[in-house]
């Protein structure tokens, strides 16, 4: 399988991180009509504005644009089957929604069917990273590793703990919980692009011996990320400060089992205060913000310049299936209409560094993912500036570079997505699908 391949397009990514509301950020690197070279290994070989020699086979895209492809740090490959559930909170969310659609992944056969399904959408969507929540099944974690693998992408993940608050078909125990991530660990971290993150699910479903165990995972081996969700929920919020009445906070609980450090991603954190948000970053942990989750089930407005300020690194999640769509364009559209409603505007330019190089950098990850420097992976997104002809006249009169991207990005979905790559292999063209037909409707 040959990789090397000249793409020509119009290049976006970031030198740097820039300020959530300047419109004119240094950080933005803009090559309209560039030359990225991919080399045989699928690396990022170059870029130049002049066309390489003949030597070089060649695609071109004139007038579109050419992203690192998406990474998204909180969705649930599970949850595709209860996308836009209706009528329901959090807590109850999971008890009519989601719990049942997990108990399924215990058959290794649907979950293999899911997990390709999943990343096959993910890619569809622009997204060639991610950090995912499978189930408390062992086989969902393999089956998701393994599509992952067949697809070469980097996906982070690890298997659901929870021993307590969940129904019985999905609760496990502290011994069993150990010995299925110790084997986990020893078969998948590392291995080729693939990281293994232990994963409680949240404080409310995990007893305290089973955090703890968690934490000494953590501690036991180097690398190793953590993903859990924190403070989406007020009801949460209440229902962890009854079940750990010495924790400061629902933050605190994690700090407290040795959960809390600079390979820890942890979802929403919309009802923390200054002293949580201090804690994040001293620990050197990032928020996954989701706010197509966040609105969907009611769950808050997060607050993105708070976060920021006190030096937490914040990054973005879908969070299918709270969230409505794997698409990442949607989701920053959404992040913008959250921080709209506390009057603050965020550029287009925070949104798409918060989902590339930010996130990338986020999971120590900024060698390999998030930019299109020479030596990183040849993860790779063209994009489409219109999808219609109204969009199309909307680009036409888009007074600068910041207008014209940031009109995209407020309209853009999988429409969009030209090709996807992932370290040089195109893994999604857009084409034709075909629906699975609903015998119920
Ligand atoms: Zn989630």
């Amino acid at each position: 399988m040959t990789r090397r391949l000249a793409l020509q397009g119009d290049l976006l990514d970031f030198t740097d991180t820039p300020a959530l509301d300047d419109a004119t950020s240094p950080a933005v690197r803009y090559r309209p009509g560039h030359w990225l070279l991919i080399g045989d290994d699928g690396r990022i070989a170059g870029v130049q504005t002049e066309a390489p020699d003949a030597s070089w086979p060649r695609e071109q895209h004139p007038g579109r644009l050419i992203l690192p492809g998406f990474i998204d740090t909180h969705v649930h490959s599970a949850q595709v089957d209860v996308l836009g559930a209706y009528g329901t909170a959090l807590l109850d969310w999971l008890e009519r929604h989601t719990f049942p659609a997990e108990s399924r992944m215990a058959d290794a056969a649907h979950a293999a069917h899911i997990s390709a399904l999943f990343l096959d959408g993910l890619l569809a969507a622009g997204t060639t990273a991610a950090m995912v929540f499978p189930t408390v099944h062992k086989a969902s974690v393999d089956a998701l590793f393994n599509a992952a693998e067949a697809r070469g992408m980097r996906l982070i993940g690890g298997k659901v703990l929870m021993d307590r608050h969940a129904p019985d078909f999905l609760r496990d125990d502290v011994a069993q919980a150990e010995r299925d991530c110790v084997d986990l660990i020893a078969r998948w971290h590392g291995r080729d692009r693939i990281a293994y993150a232990v994963t409680p699910r949240f404080a409310p479903t995990s007893t305290e011996a089973q955090l703890a165990m968690a934490g000494a995972l953590m501690a036991a081996t180097p690398g190793l990320y953590m993903q859990t969700h924190v403070a989406e929920n007020t009801d949460e919020v209440r229902w962890v400060s009854q079940l750990f009445p010495q924790a400061r906070s629902y933050l605190d609980v994690y700090r407290h089992y040795g959960l809390l450090g600079p390979r820890a991603m942890l979802a929403h954190g919309i009802w923390l205060d200054a002293d949580d948000r201090a804690l994040l970053a001293a620990h050197g942990a990032t928020i996954a913000h989701c706010p197509s989750s966040n609105l969907f089930l009611g769950s808050g407005l997060f607050d993105w310049a708070a976060t920021r300020a006190a030096g937490a690194a914040v990054t973005m999640g879908t969070d299918v299936g709270g969230g409505t769509s794997l698409s990442m364009p949607r989701t920053l559209a959404d992040a913008y209409k959250v921080q709209a409603m506390a009057n603050r505007r965020v550029t287009a330019w925070a949104l798409l560094h918060a989902a590339t190089r930010g996130a990338a950098e986020a999971l120590h990850l900024g060698h390999e993912i998030g930019s299109l420097e020479p030596g990183a992976h040849a993860d790779i997104v063209v994009w489409d500036r219109a999808a219609s002809p109204v969009e199309a006249r909307r680009q036409s009169v888009a007074r600068d570079l910041h207008d014209a991207v940031f009109a995209w990005l407020t309209l853009g979905d999988e429409r969009h997505v030209v090709s996807t790559r992932v370290a040089g292999v195109e893994r999604h063209r857009r084409g034709a699908f075909s629906a699975e037909p609903n015998d119920l409707c």
